[in-house]
């Protein structure tokens, strides 16, 4: 094999590799295809300058639809620790709420505050 052929094999697996960890192929799988172990494929994706997926953290549960009170959460806010998810309030203000605000029963984006409840004229 002259060197040329093994640069172009190289060239094939790089870009092999490259394509399974773009199509959301975990490190472990693609490392199990090619023989090699996670650790190596993640070191090559470094020396490649291959950008790297941020990863949608399992542990978070998806709001997005969610009502609290008068808040509609929209989506999350980016991928910020603590989370935070965006929420469209009935009166129309769109707010960053920290989940745990929302766990903790926040029900409006302050708009609420100091009124007294809302009563129904009969
Ligand atoms: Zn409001």
């Amino acid at each position: 094999m002259t060197t040329r052929q093994i640069k172009d094999i190289a060239g094939n697996m790089r870009d092999a590799i490259i394509g399974s960890y773009e199509q959301g192929e975990s490190l472990r799988a693609i490392a199990k295809k090619y023989f090699v172990s996670h650790t190596t494929i993640n070191a090559w994706l470094d020396r490649w300058g291959v950008p790297r997926r941020t990863r949608p953290a399992r542990s978070v549960k998806d709001l997005a639809g969610q009502r609290f009170g008068k808040l509609t959460v929209i989506r999350r806010d980016g991928l910020k620790y603590p989370v935070k998810w965006v929420a469209r309030c009935d009166c129309g203000n769109v707010v960053s709420v920290y989940r745990s605000r929302l766990r903790a029963g926040i029900r409006s984006c302050g708009c609420m505050r100091g009124r007294r409840k809302a009563t129904h004229a009969s």
